[in-house]
Formats: C-alpha cells, sequence, structure tokens
C-alpha cells in the first residue's frame, strides 16, 4: 500500500510532538476526547435538525478502552465520523483551528513548554503512541476506511469494516525505557484521573470499564468484577455553580478554550433568569491574540442552546467596543435551529446581549476602581480598543467606553482616567486640557503646556492617532469642555487682559506685517499670544485643524495629504521678541534672521519637521559669529 506523507508544516508539528518532554503528554486524552465530543455535537446538531437521524443526545457516548497485553488505549464515538477524503485532509494537514494557534505561537518561541496550555489536536496522541491507528465510519455512508500511522514516515488509508458510524483512536503506546515510562497510561487510575482532570465538563459520558470488588455470596470473602463506569460529571462549567468552579479551573477553561497561554485577568461568570434565561462564562485576556487588529480577527462569544453549541462565534452578543471579551453563553429560550438572519433580529439575543455589555462595563470599572495595576495591563493591550469604540459610530456606544478611558497625565506622570482628571480640577479651572503629539515628554515641554502647568492646571497628553477624536466625540466630560492647548484659546485671560492683548496687536501691527512678510509663504499668520509663558513663540494650526491630522495623512494617505495652514504665535513679553522689535528699526537684516529663527524653533517645538534644517543651521551659525 502507498504511503502518504504528511504536509510539510505538519510534519514539524509533529516532530515536536514525537519529542515533547514528559509533563505535557497527558494532555493526549484531553485532546482525543475532544475531538470525540466535536465529533459528537456535530452529528447531535444534524439530529435536531433532521428527523431521519433517529437518535437523541442521550445515545451520544465516548468509550475508552484499556489492553495492557497489547499496550493499547482506545477512545471511541459514535459521532459524525470520517469519510476518506475528510481523514486525508484532516489527519494529514495541521486542521485549521487549535493546532494552528499552537503552530504560531511556536513561530515566536522555541519553548516548548507552551504545549500543554494548547488545544494541539490529533497530532498529540504521537506523544505517547508509537502508532496510531484511526477507523471511521462517516453518518451516512457504508464504507469504514482504516488510517494509520507511526508519526515519522507518513499514513496508510485503507477500505476496513465497521458497524456503527462513529470512530475509533487506538494507540499503541511507546516502549518504556529505563528513564521514561509510558505504561502509566494504561493504567485505569491514571486515565480516571486525566478525565477528571481536563475533560470532566464534556457533555457526553467518558465510559471506561472499572474494576470493583463486592462481597461473594454466603461468604466473606471479596471477589473482583469489572463494570462500566461514567468517569466525568459532564457538567459543563458555566453551569456548574460558581463556588464550585476553582480560579485554576476556570483558568485552565479558558486557556484550552481560547488558545491563549497566559491566564485571562478577570473571569465573569454570570446568569440571569427571568424575560429572558441564560448562563454566561466571559473572559477578559490579559494580552491581544496575535490577529486581532487584524481583519481576520472575529469577535463573539460562543453561542449554546441547552448544552448544544449552535454558534462557534455569534457577532451580535458582543458589541465592537467589547471584542477582546472571549466567552461562552449558554441560554435555553434560543431555538436551536435558527438561522443567523434570524438571530440578529432575535429579541431574547438582544436582552442576553445589552445584558451582558452590562456585565463586561461593571467588570472593568471595579477593575480600574479596584485593581488598577491590572487594569492597566489591560489598557495597555487593549485601551485602543475602547477608544475607536468611543468615536465609532459618532460616538453611539461613548456611555458605555468613556469611563473607561485612560490618558496620561501631564501632572501626575502617570495614567488617569477622565473623571480623576475633572475631580482634581484646580480651583477656578473652567476646562479639561489636552495636547496631541508623538511623545508625551515633548508634549509636556510644549509652551502652552508649561504655562497651564504654573497655574496648576493638569493637561492631558494624547500620544495615540485616535486620541485626538475623543474629544470632538465626547464634546464634554462632566459639563466641561475640552481645549486642545496648542491650537486653541487657553481661556486665561480675563475680558480686560484679551482687550489689553488686542490693543498691544493694534500697536505692534507694523511689525507683526514685518515678521509676516519675512517669513512669506511659511505661515499664514503671525499674531500676539500671552498663553505662552517663558517660551518666544509657538506654531499652531489654523482653526478646526491639527498637525497631528497633517501628519496621519501623510504617512496613511499621501496622495490626499495637504500641510495645515501654519499660525506663528509670539508672545510680545518675551526678551527674544522684544529684541526683534528693536532690530527692525535698527538692523532689518538681523530683525529677518531673527523672525526665521524664532519660525524654525516654533516649528521644532510642535514636533513639525524643518523644511530646510541646513538654511537653519546656516542661520543659527551666522548669528553666532
Ligand atoms: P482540531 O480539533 O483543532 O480541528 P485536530 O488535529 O485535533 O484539530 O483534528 C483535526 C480534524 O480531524 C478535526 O477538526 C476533525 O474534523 C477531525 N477529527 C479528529 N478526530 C475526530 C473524530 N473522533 N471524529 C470525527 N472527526 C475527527
Amino acid at each position: 500500500m502507498e504511503k502518504m506523507q504528511f504536509k510539510a508544516e505538519s510534519q514539524r508539528l509533529l516532530d515536536l510532538m514525537i519529542n515533547s518532554i514528559y509533563t505535557h503528554r497527558e494532555i493526549f486524552l484531553r485532546e482525543i476526547i475532544s475531538n470525540a465530543s466535536d465529533a459528537m455535537d456535530k452529528l447531535a446538531y444534524i439530529a435536531l435538525t433532521d428527523d431521519k437521524v433517529g437518535m437523541s443526545r442521550d445515545d451520544l457516548a465516548i468509550t475508552i478502552t484499556r489492553d495492557e497485553k497489547n499496550r493499547t488505549i482506545t477512545v471511541s464515538d459514535n459521532g459524525i465520523g470520517m469519510n476518506r477524503a475528510e481523514m486525508e485532509e484532516n489527519l494529514g494537514t495541521i486542521a485549521k483551528s487549535g493546532s494552528l494557534g499552537f503552530k504560531q505561537a511556536m513561530e515566536k518561541t522555541e519553548d516548548i513548554d507552551i504545549i500543554g496550555q494548547f488545544g494541539v489536536g490529533f497530532y498529540s496522541a504521537f506523544m505517547v503512541a508509537s502508532s496510531v491507528t484511526v477507523i471511521s465510519k462517516k453518518y451516512g455512508e457504508d464504507t469504514a476506511w482504516k488510517w494509520v500511522s507511526d508519526g515519522a514516515d507518513g499514513y496508510t488509508i485503507e477500505e476496513t469494516t465497521k458497524s456503527a458510524p462513529g470512530t475509533d483512536i487506538i494507540m499503541t503506546l511507546k516502549e518504556d525505557t529505563e528513564d521514561d515510562k509510558f505504561s502509566e497510561f494504561l493504567q485505569e487510575y491514571r486515565i480516571r484521573e486525566l478525565v477528571r482532570k481536563y475533560s470532566d465538563y464534556i457533555r457526553y459520558p467518558i465510559r471506561m470499564e472499572i474494576s470493583k470488588s463486592r462481597k461473594k455470596e454466603d461468604s466473606d470473602d471479596y471477589e473482583s468484577y469489572m463494570e462500566e463506569d461514567t468517569l466525568n460529571s459532564m457538567v459543563p462549567l458555566w453551569q456548574r455553580a460558581k463556588k464550585d468552579v476553582s480560579e485554576e479551573e476556570y483558568a485552565a477553561f479558558y486557556r484550552e478554550k481560547f488558545f491563549d497561554f497566559e491566564k485571562p485577568l478577570r473571569t465573569i461568570h454570570t446568569s440571569a433568569e427571568g424575560s429572558v434565561t441564560f448562563k454566561a462564562l466571559l473572559y477578559i485576556p490579559g494580552k491581544a491574540p496575535y490577529d486581532f487588529w487584524s481583519k481576520d480577527f472575529k469577535r463573539g462569544l460562543q453561542l449554546y442552546s441547552s448544552g448544544v453549541m449552535i454558534m462557534e462565534s455569534c457577532e451580535d452578543l458582543l458589541p465592537e467596543h467589547f471584542r477582546f471579551v472571549r466567552g461562552i453563553v449558554d441560554s435555553q429560550d434560543l431555538s436551536l435551529n435558527i438561522s443567523r438572519e434570524m438571530l440578529q433580529h432575535d429579541r431574547q439575543l438582544t436582552i442576553i446581549a445589552r445584558n451582558i455589555e452590562k456585565k463586561i462595563k461593571s467588570e472593568l470599572t471595579s477593575m480600574l476602581e479596584n485593581d488598577r495595576e491590572n487594569y492597566e495591563k489591560f489598557y495597555a493591550a487593549f485601551g485602543r480598543q475602547l477608544k475607536y469604540g468611543t468615536v465609532a459610530d459618532y460616538g453611539a456606544h461613548k456611555d458605555a467606553t468613556k469611563e473607561l478611558l485612560l490618558f496620561h497625565s501631564n501632572q501626575a506622570g502617570k495614567l488617569i482616567s477622565l473623571k480623576e482628571y475633572t475631580d482634581a480640577m484646580a480651583e477656578g479651572q473652567e476646562k479639561i486640557y489636552y495636547v496631541a503629539g508623538e511623545n508625551k515628554d515633548r508634549l509636556s515641554k510644549l509652551p502652552q503646556v508649561q504655562t497651564l502647568k504654573s497655574k496648576g492646571y493638569d493637561v492631558l497628553l494624547f500620544t495615540e492617532d485616535v486620541d485626538g477624536f475623543i474629544p470632538n466625540t465626547l464634546m464634554t466630560y462632566a459639563e466641561k469642555q475640552f481645549c486642545n492647548a496648542a491650537t486653541e484659546d487657553l481661556g486665561l485671560q480675563s475680558e480686560e487682559e484679551k482687550k489689553e492683548l488686542e490693543n498691544k496687536a493694534e500697536e505692534l501691527k507694523g511689525f507683526l506685517t514685518f515678521v509676516k512678510e519675512t517669513l512669506g509663504e511659511q505661515v499664514k499668520e503671525v499674531r500676539l499670544s500671552s498663553d505662552l509663558g517663558s517660551h518666544p513663540a509657538a506654531m499652531v494650526p489654523e482653526s478646526g485643524m491639527s498637525f497631528e491630522m497633517e501628519k496621519y495623512m501623510k504617512r496613511m494617505e499621501p496622495e490626499f495629504a495637504y500641510n495645515v495652514g501654519r499660525i506663528l504665535e509670539l508672545n510680545p513679553e518675551h526678551d527674544a521678541v522684544k529684541a526683534m522689535q528693536n532690530a527692525m528699526t535698527a538692523d532689518p537684516v538681523k530683525a529677518k534672521d531673527y523672525a526665521q529663527l524664532l519660525c524654525c524653533q516654533a516649528q521644532l517645538m510642535a514636533e513639525l519637521p524643518l523644511e530646510d534644517p541646513a538654511a537653519y543651521t546656516e542661520l543659527v551659525c551666522k548669528l553666532m559669529v
């Protein structure tokens, strides 16, 4: 018979499996059982929607058989089964889900220790078995097939006989060596222990012949006999009472189900009764999965109806702004053969979704208030998602997210919420000040920020693209308006002071015109400002625009990029500005150089590149000599 080879990527995974270290081997049973359970789910689903199947969930079971003499352990199921093509497709290549996540993680690290935390799938059988035989008959077909492989050099498939549909996975255990024992997996107690540990919540009975003893009739002696026993409790984790589930169990379930090798930051186990009944088990991860920011990422929760999975990821249960949440919802109120389109309009589902959104929000809020360290870990991974969620759909969801946002505080030197900002506002402070740029250290040195600091006013330092859209979306927070300190009037002057500045501008009209003419097209306008503190000048964008937008466009869509109009603001009280003013009559050439110099400096302070750095350097040298 012809030997077929495994696909290349599968071969690498296989090699890892075959050589994996001792402590991880035991998970093979979990993987094989979980495949059996999936296969029965598939059949149960067909049975629900098609009367012809003539069976019910209660007929489905997994059986484990041990054969110590032949060193085999067999896991049998009466699920959907596989035909020849499916065997080739599924057992000859790494399947899509679990194994793939593992493979991707392996590409980033060579640390084999992560094996046990992944759903590595069928191949894990080769951690303990020198040879694996799969006998399977697909439901609804007549022919059964036998797949055999010793892992290393390919596999064979041939026709065989099998009465009922389903699959037997027969694993011949490797020989024991001096310091490597495999026979433990033939032991009754060990198998029982592994099923309890990893597969207790599997919703089909996992049965095995167990040796028992009883008292002989008419005698005080005991005799032993074999009897089939169910090894698992079959209650899914989310159906169990909260108090009966340990933190480890929650975490282990999460890792296995969602292919993460870290613990979740929070677990939300909740249920509701009343207008709609459901149970949900939700997790807040500590880091984003590798594809989270790509369009391939599918948001959603697994949806079960009375213990049967009806949808792998139900989008309608999870709002976009909380798409990082992973989990399961089980509700008996949903009809099983409901279609995706109908589901969208299902009233029950809408109620569940609203309820879940509230739960997530309150969990995150409690984390923010009581467990700041973990919240910041969460925020580092998903804060950007919360911000996108806030500005998406013209702010339709802002009430769910705005309290959860954090920004860098100039004053506190750490992340703070908007509430913390407004609660700490100084006496007399009317606005929520922010500035946007790439680097928070540079932002905090902006003249306007320094001016505010000297008054005891905090400034939020925005460093992510999306931050700049948040003030426009929220408009106000706690009835305070947002103010871009770099571009808008800080509102620090009294009416008299404003009047004074206007008079001053009138008085210096000739000077301002001189500077504007000197700078030509470089700036749209030159004006005075009293917000600059100890700085002589600042470059601000014309109203309604921001330099961040300009940079963003240049980066993302260069063909639409444009230059935002620049306005040079001068501090009339600053000695450098006064010096320029004096030079205007005494030494106009020098005054022009000064104007150019201040313009360049203001440009640099605003994190804008210089058009002609060489000319700037020359100018500085010229003025020094
Ligand atoms: P995964 O379960 O993550 O998809 P596996 O490598 O464990 O990856 O399994 C590959 C595929 O083989 C499964 O997706 C399934 O289609 C098929 N398979 C494995 N075991 C069985 C089984 N007992 N009955 C039916 N199909 C199975």
